[in-house]
């Protein structure tokens, strides 16, 4: 199907150019100045005060990352932008607060970006384009305005299901005091009040678990768009990367997620292979919470295996 305008029309552009298209993307100099302060700070703080960290700072901050973390995988990811399985409401709602402890931007903006990715991936309607390089597609997108294919081809990209969604609404209504209660505020009071953390690391550790967490995050738009197996289709850029896997909760089967990506497990074997985010997911279906869980037939996975891949067998990445 063709990609439609606005006025139903099909576009004059059918398909976005894949060669990158020079055009005026001005800076923002507020995400530069926020993005480059915030690993400075980071890095500083880690090799001069690291030593000062409580025992149980250390434990508490890589916790409430994943934990976070699972808000993006399972929720704003698999649910919300890929419609992956079903969630009822208390998970639903329980997704939206983890996301929030990330900080990342509101759930529409992250869903929507997201699918213009996969709509247009690597071409210039692809928000973080990974044929610009690693830098672009790690952060430097964030640094600038989008490209204008970015803006044409997105109107394509339908969000009815978002706006439908009243737990989706309330949270991107409300969104700045949420995300900064529970990605900042909270995570430094805790420390402070429950093990006499000082103020000073307390906060220092939520800074370096952000910076950390963003990083892990963006490693699944740049590593695992360069580099690893394409075992399910050669033609394309994602690829199977175990470490991005290992440290993104299971999103760095990213070959396989761009072949199926309404395969819930967002790789072909799920939990049993570095996929934090499957076993999530199953054990909320267990509990009765997420349902219509999607996977594609074992056959239509072998096909795809030997009629486009790379012949990688892949079992370990
Ligand atoms: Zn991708
Ligand atoms: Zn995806």
């Amino acid at each position: 199907m063709q990609p439609k305008t606005e006025n139903g029309k099909d576009s004059i552009l059918n398909q976005p150019p894949k060669e990158n298209i020079p055009a005026v993307q001005p800076l923002i100099w507020r995400n530069i100045i926020i993005i480059a302060a915030l690993h400075v700070v980071s890095i500083y703080l880690f090799i001069t005060r690291y030593t000062e960290a409580k025992f149980w700072t250390w434990i508490f901050a890589p916790i409430y990352a994943v934990v976070g973390g699972f808000g993006i995988t399972a929720g704003a990811h698999r649910l919300w932008a890929h419609r992956s399985y079903k969630a009822k409401l208390p998970l639903r709602i329980l997704l939206a607060i983890l996301y929030c402890m990330t900080g990342m931007t509101c759930l529409t903006r992250w869903i929507r970006v997201h699918r213009t990715h996969h709509r247009y991936t690597d071409t210039c309607a692809d928000p973080h384009n990974s044929n610009r390089g690693f830098f672009f597609s790690h952060v430097g997108w964030l640094m600038m305005k989008h490209h204008p294919a970015v803006k044409e081809y997105g109107k394509n990209v339908d969000l009815s299901d978002l706006a439908a969604d009243p737990v989706i609404r309330f949270f991107d209504k409300y969104y700045i005091p949420i995300m900064v209660s529970l990605c900042f505020v909270l995570p430094s009071v805790i420390p402070v009040y429950v093990w006499n953390e000082t103020w000073f690391i307390s906060i220092g550790a939520v800074i370096f678990r952000y910076a950390v967490a963003l990083n892990m995050i963006f490693s699944v738009n740049s590593f695992a768009h360069i580099w690893g197996s394409r075992p399910y289709n050669r033609t394309l850029k994602p690829a199977e990367n175990p470490t991005v896997a290992f440290i993104a909760l299971g999103e760095g089967w990213h070959n396989y997620h761009h072949v199926f990506p309404w395969d819930y497990k967002a790789s072909e074997l799920g939990f049993a292979r570095l996929n934090l985010t499957a076993g999530f997911i199953e054990f909320m279906a267990w509990l009765g919470l997420a349902y219509d869980l999607k996977i594609p037939s074992v056959e239509i996975v072998a096909k795809y295996r030997a009629n486009k891949g790379d012949g990688t067998i892949d079992l370990s990445g």
